[in-house]
This record gives C-alpha cells, structure tokens and sequence, in this order.
C-alpha cells in the first residue's frame, strides 16, 4: 500500500516508534529511524527491518532537543528518498513527581520532547508535503492530551499542547492533500511505561503489582495494556486513502479510558 513513500518516525528505536517503523516497511515505505540508544543494538534494528520487509532504512541520530538537527534529520530524508511523505512525531520522555517537587530542567525537556520536537519536524516536512500536494502527517500523543492524572504535569501540558498543534497545522492543509492527526493511547507496554514503575511506587508507596493494577489499569476499563501493534495499526490506516477525510482528529486507543 505505500510502495515508494518515505516515512520519518521519530523516537523508534524502541516500543510504540519501533512498531510503527515496522508497519510501515511492512507496507512497503521506505523509513528513517531515528532515537538515542546502543549503536549495536539500532543497526541491528535498522538491518532487520532492510531484511524483512525489503525496503530502504536508514538512522538518524538526532536529538529532538536540538531544532538544527531535527531540521538536517528531515532535510536528510527529503534529500535521500526524494521526498518525504509520512511523518510520524513519536520521540517523547516522562517524568512523575509532584508539581511543587518539579525538577526544572526535566519541565523543559519533556516539554521539548514531546512537544516542540514536533513543531520542528512539521515546520521543516510541511514545504515537500505541499508540494507534492499528499502528505501524513501523525502525532503520538496520549489518553492524557484528553484527560490529565496527578504527577504529570509536564507530560500531560505537552500532550494537550500537541493535541493543539495537530489540529491547528490540520487546518493550514486541509486543502493541499495532507492529513494531521493525533494518536492517543492509554497505557501500552514498553519500556517507557516500564520505566515510570519505581517513581510512581515511591509517589505512591505501592509495590509494583499496585502500580499497574491500581494505577496503570485503574482507568482502563478492558484492564489490558494496549499493544505496540494496535497502535501501529491505526497509523497504517491513518496512511491509507480511505482515511483522507481523516484530518485534525485526535483519537484515542485506549481501551475506553476517556469513555468515562
Ligand atoms: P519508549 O521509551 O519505548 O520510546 C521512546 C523513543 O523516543 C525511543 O526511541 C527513544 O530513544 C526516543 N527518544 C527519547 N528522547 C529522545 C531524544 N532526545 N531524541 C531522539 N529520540 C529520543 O516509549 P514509548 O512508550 O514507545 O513512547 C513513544 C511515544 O508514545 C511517546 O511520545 C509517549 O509519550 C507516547 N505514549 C506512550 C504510551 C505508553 O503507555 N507507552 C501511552 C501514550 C503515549
């Protein structure tokens, strides 16, 4: 289904970022990866993916805290594969505490993360897309761009605010062939869920059985983690044709959680 297209994810050398990367080379997109992590261990991920689905795959190292590189990371893509067509701004970090305990430099780079990373990344795919006149564009955003918990205060502020920059860039080009949206998923095991375990168990003086049952899954209605795959899923058909009315939609995966 995406046969020639170029697909950027940010933030997939791992968990959600590194399914979508997969799915989309399932799909026949060529995919620049990009995300921090062991060199060994992301060559292996970027020749896997070669291997498997026989497309083109190719790293970025950027760091989503530095606007040059993210700029020089689409230029690179658009250069390489003659375009880019699928962007998908994934890369994000967490950090639970207290608002009042807060740790400054962490506010600013969750908040650069998970949110200017990807006014960036749209400012600098937006001319090709149009251009082009067809163009996806997808945002991982989260249950809490809709709903907030306690402890997150930056990481629910960034997500709301990409909700924001979804639909206002899905306004700007909704009459030049390019969609933008928003995925939201509840809790979906990887390792930057895995990771919020011992903080919230000290947050909260629970063990970590408490954390998922009375903490992760207490909002989820079906008590399951989402999968890397069901998210990924729907970035596929986000990608399809049949979803080109699709566009400024936030959309939850999230097992009922902001049903409620
Ligand atoms: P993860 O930790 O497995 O992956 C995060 C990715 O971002 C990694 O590839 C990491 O290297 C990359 N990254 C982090 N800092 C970076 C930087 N400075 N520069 C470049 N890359 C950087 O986490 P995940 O759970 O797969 O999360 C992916 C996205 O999904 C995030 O935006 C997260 O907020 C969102 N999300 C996750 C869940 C969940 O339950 N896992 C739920 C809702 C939303």
């Amino acid at each position: 289904m995406l046969k020639s297209k170029t697909a950027l994810v940010t933030g997939s050398t791992s968990g959600i970022g590194l399914a979508y990367a997969r799915a989309l080379a399932e799909q026949g997109a060529n995919v620049v990866i990009n995300g921090l992590g062991d060199p060994d261990q992301i060559e292996a991920t970027r020749a896997g993916i070669e291997k498997d689905f026989g497309v083109r795959c190719v790293y970025s190292a950027a760091n989503m805290l530095k606007p040059d590189e993210i700029a020089t990371m689409v230029a690179n893509a658009e250069n390489e594969f003659d375009g880019l067509d699928i962007l998908i701004n994934n890369a994000g970090i967490q950090h639970v505490s207290p608002v009042e305990e807060f740790p400054i430099e962490k506010w600013d780079q969750i908040i650069a993360i998970n949110l200017t990373s990807a006014f960036h990344s749209i400012r600098a795919a937006v001319p090709g897309m149009k251009k082009r006149r067809w163009g996806r564009i997808i945002n991982t955003a989260s249950a809490h761009a809709l709903v907030a918990s306690p402890y997150k205060s930056a990481y629910v502020a960034a997500k709301h605010g990409i909700a924001g920059l979804t639909k206002t860039v899905a306004l700007e080009l909704a009459e030049h062939g390019v969609t933008v949206n928003a995925i939201c998923p509840a809790y979906v095991w990887t390792p930057l869920v895995e990771a919020q375990i011992p903080d919230t168990m000290k947050a909260r003086n629970m063990t970590a059985e408490e954390v998922k049952r009375d903490v992760m899954l207490r909002a989820q209605p079906t008590k399951e983690f989402v999968t890397v795959e069901q998210v990924a899923a729907l970035a596929i058909f986000l990608c399809s044709d049949a979803a080109s009315a699709m566009t400024g939609s936030i959309l939850p995966v999230d097992g009922g959680w902001t049903a409620q």
